[in-house]
């Protein structure tokens, strides 16, 4: 849809924005084990990045942890869907816990792909960031053969043993287009770089980028909700600035927006990361609503129907308590 005269104010909503396949399986699962096995149900770390979630399911039994050894054995336990490593999984048996691995599963593809090229005797270069539980759980499939790239910059410093043997995996919530540049500083410094059999970055991180470039560029500002430890959400943030947004913020929900951003202000494009229930994007726009602004015009890039089925030791779970 073409934007808006310039100067007539307009709010524009991007799609597909919020929940994806991966985070709403995860966050049913931790619903139905709740059902299945009543409170309390222990989850490792947050199952989603996001603080209305975690607080929301917390409310109704769940015990958000952030290591195993908090965990009383015999308990259930959930792993985010982020993904743990192989050192976590081991530790749950150790401790006699009843795992249900709610990893997405575009996530475990990318440990599959870790462990066959540590069977190929190849040396793993990931790009992503450091601390993130994706990336810890990535690197656990072959700790002493991966390597972490952080951005292009950090190619030129890189230290590998044999060139002739590499190749590059991805954290799934990164910049497409950073990314993209850091395989092609990769590539130029070690040309026989062998290349993951897919894409690491998943459909949804993919969908939601081009989704918020093509509303910021029409955009005086852009309001991405997420919470500040979801790697996508940032990521939209910054996506949308190099789209041209003139300017940017990301916020849990609708309390954070500050007010001054409105100054001089036509154009609002909102958007939301994956992990992000609708009601938060729709707080967002009933505030816009209130300070003067038309109810929001939807532009939708395409359509998504992925849908994971549960964990299958959870479905078993299920099938007991009926
Ligand atoms: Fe899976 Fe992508 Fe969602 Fe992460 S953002 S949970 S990888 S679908």
């Amino acid at each position: 849809a073409a934007p808006a005269p310039a100067g007539e104010k307009q709010v524009v909503v991007a799609a597909p924005r919020g929940y994806c396949a991966g985070v709403d399986r995860a966050v049913i699962t931790v619903e139905k084990a709740l059902e299945a096995y009543g409170a309390p149900v222990y989850v490792r770390k947050q199952i989603v990045h996001n603080r209305h979630v975690v607080e929301d399911l917390a409310a109704r039994g769940a015990v958000f942890v952030e290591e195993l050894d908090e965990v009383p054995p015999g308990s259930t336990v959930v792993f985010s869907a982020h993904g743990v490593s192989p050192a976590v999984k081991a530790e749950a048996v150790e401790r006699g816990l009843q795992a249900i691995d709610a990893t997405c599963p575009l996530v475990t593809k990318v440990h599959h792909e870790a462990r066959r090229f540590a069977r190929e005797d190849r040396e793993i270069l990931l790009i992503g960031h450091a601390g993130h539980e994706e990336v810890e759980g990535t690197m656990g499939e072959a700790p002493e053969r991966t390597t972490l790239v952080q951005s292009p910059a950090d190619v030129d410093t890189l230290e590998v043993k044999d060139p002739s043997r590499l190749a590059w995996l991805s954290q799934t919530t990164l910049s497409v287009d950073e990314t993209l540049e850091t395989v092609g500083r990769l590539r130029e410094r070690f040309p026989q770089l062998l290349d993951p059999p897919s894409d690491d970055i998943c459909y949804a991180t993919t969908n939601r980028q081009a989704a918020v470039k093509q509303i910021a560029a029409h955009s005086d500002l852009v309001i991405v909700v997420g919470s500040a430890n979801s790697s996508n959400s940032v990521r939209l943030v910054e996506v949308a600035l190099e789209a041209g947004a003139k300017a940017a913020h990301r916020v849990d929900n609708a309390g954070e927006v500050d007010l001054a951003w409105f100054d001089g202000v036509a154009s609002v494009g909102v958007t939301s990361g994956a992990s992000v229930p609708d009601n938060l994007v729709r707080g967002v726009l009933d505030l816009l609503v209130e300070r003067g602004y038309p109810t929001a015009r939807e532009e939708k890039l395409t359509e998504e129907s992925l849908v994971f089925a549960l964990p299958p030791e959870l479905r078993r779970g299920l099938k007991r308590s009926v």
